[in-house]
């Protein structure tokens, strides 16, 4: 048996929400301005009220609702595939499987959350929603939802990626969105910026304050976002509760689940479910989680747990997480959905105990393990995923050496197809390795010290 595909069954009722079992309460979101832990009202001038209620919800099993459940039968369940290719290629005793979110319409698990939170503001009488995106694959994921529901979106697609990569943005426009550069002439925040500097290239900064700016100032418009938060997160686990079930038709249960993170979502989304068998004692064996990021952007291998902004523009509530600093500029390497300074909360906290172990591997091991991939499964995937690739060839090695005959399982959650400048590149040699340089590291903690002092003496005390 190759894949397990295409069982309406399979697809879930609830999400499930880790909250209730983690080792120990999530540190809450500060408001740097009064100090305090961030309330929901500050939240709901920009999200959702059902959004906001599940980002600090401690109920275990949120009901999907049927209508979001409808749009996730377009290409829901997705396929679990047994890599038995690779897995002949590397000789390998141990049992590859992976799970493929890349059947979607915007071709990654990003829907699995955007339709539902389009569906939350259509609900709440929301008519349009807005959002930034970089390289276009959060947008293109949000214009798909909006068309779903019928609603508008505004897509801020920092200006460098609207003129370079203009393939997700034509996507963007086929679902309906208007899609623009940042920074644009339709906020105050763009204006301004343009007017001291009008060839500027923009930043996820820029388009993230835009985006939020034109949200507010619009009462029938909220702010959405791709990654990071709870509610992003809890919506991705149908991959993790589709594939425990397929796994179940295999008669198998992994030994390690392996996914790479840019803020965490779609491996959170895989491993959550897993995680939850083993707090309530269901798991059959012990199981390892394997969080993969760049060496170019090593939030989790080589930053600091502490508060910091989730964006470089310092409009978000402070967050508790591993970060390189919210000043960070992601190096150009080609896992544009890797390039973020911080991480998820919860997998921050799991991490910080030791439930979640992360790796880090530099972009030239990354695409030669794509290369292998695809040259024995066939899919070309996305870059971001290569980075799981690249764990998980580096186990079944392992297990070669030892004998064992271990379950690996990892998430493929996006394909390749409109990364080609990146894969020509590699073909080309032009890929560097980059390694992400302690000292800058360093030097963004001191500049948190610097900005709040007041933050690193409650820690200490
Ligand atoms: C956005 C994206 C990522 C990174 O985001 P996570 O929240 O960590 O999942 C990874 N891969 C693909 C294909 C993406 O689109």
């Amino acid at each position: 048996m190759y894949k397990v595909f295409l069982d309406e069954e399979l697809i879930p009722k609830e999400w499930y929400n880790i909250q209730p079992d983690l080792p120990e309460p999530l540190p809450p979101p500060i408001n740097p301005a009064t100090r305090e832990p961030v309330k929901p009202e500050e939240l709901e001038v920009i999200f959702a009220k059902e959004l906001v209620r599940q980002e600090a919800s401690q109920e275990r099993w949120i009901p999907i609702p049927e209508e979001v459940r409808d749009v996730y039968r377009m290409w829901r369940p997705t396929p679990l595939y047994r890599a038995y290719r690779l897995e002949k290629a590397l000789k390998t005793p141990a049992r590859i499987y992976f799970k493929y979110e890349g059947v979607s319409p915007p071709g990654s698990h990003k829907p699995n959350t955007a339709v539902a939170q389009a569906y939350y503001n259509r609900k709440e009488g929301i008519e349009r929603l807005t959002t930034e995106t970089g390289a276009g694959q959060w947008g293109s994921a949000l214009a798909f939802a909006c068309m779903t529901f019928e609603m508008k979106s505004t897509v801020y697609m920092v200006k460098v990626s609207y003129e370079q990569k203009p393939y997700r943005r034509v996507l963007m426009e086929m679902w309906g969105a208007e899609v623009l550069p940042s920074p644009s002439e339709r906020t105050d925040f763009g204006k301004r910026i343009l007017k001291d500097d009008p060839d500027n290239p923009g930043s996820l900064g820029i388009a993230i304050s835009e985006a939020i700016e034109d949200a507010v100032k619009d009462p029938k418009a909220k702010y959405t976002l791709g990654s990071v938060l709870n509610h992003v997160l809890l919506h991705q686990t149908v991959i993790g509760l589709e594939t425990k079930k397929q796994l179940e038709l295999f008669d198998d249960y992994p030994d390690m689940v392996i996914g790479c993170i840019g803020g965490g979502s779609s491996f959170s989304g895989l491993f959550w479910p897993f995680y939850h068998d083993v707090v309530t004692g269901k798991a059959p064996k012990d199981v390892k989680f394997i969080a993969v990021e760049p060496t170019a952007c090593p939030s989790i291998t080589r930053g600091y747990y502490t508060y910091d902004h989730g964006d470089t523009a310092k409009l978000t509530p402070l967050i508790k997480m591993y970060t390189l600093g919210h000043m960070f500029i992601p190096p150009p390497i080609h896992a544009g959905g890797l390039r973020y300074h911080g991480k998820a909360p919860t997998l921050c906290l799991l991490a910080r105990h030791g439930i979640v172990e992360a790796r880090a591997y530099d972009q030239v091991s990354v695409f030669d393990a794509a290369a292998l991939f695809t040259r024995t499964e066939g899919f070309l995937p996305a870059p971001e995923p290569s980075h799981a690739i690249k764990a998980v060839i580096d186990e079944a090695l392992k297990c070669r050496e030892t004998g064992e005959e271990k379950t690996l399982l990892f998430l493929l959650c996006g394909h390749g197809l409109l990364d080609m400048q990146a894969f020509d590149d590699y073909l080309r040699g032009k890929l560097k390795p980059y390694y992400y340089p302690r000292e800058k590291v360093l030097e963004a903690l001191n500049e948190l010290k610097k900005l709040y002092p007041w933050l690193f003496k409650q820690q200490s005390s």
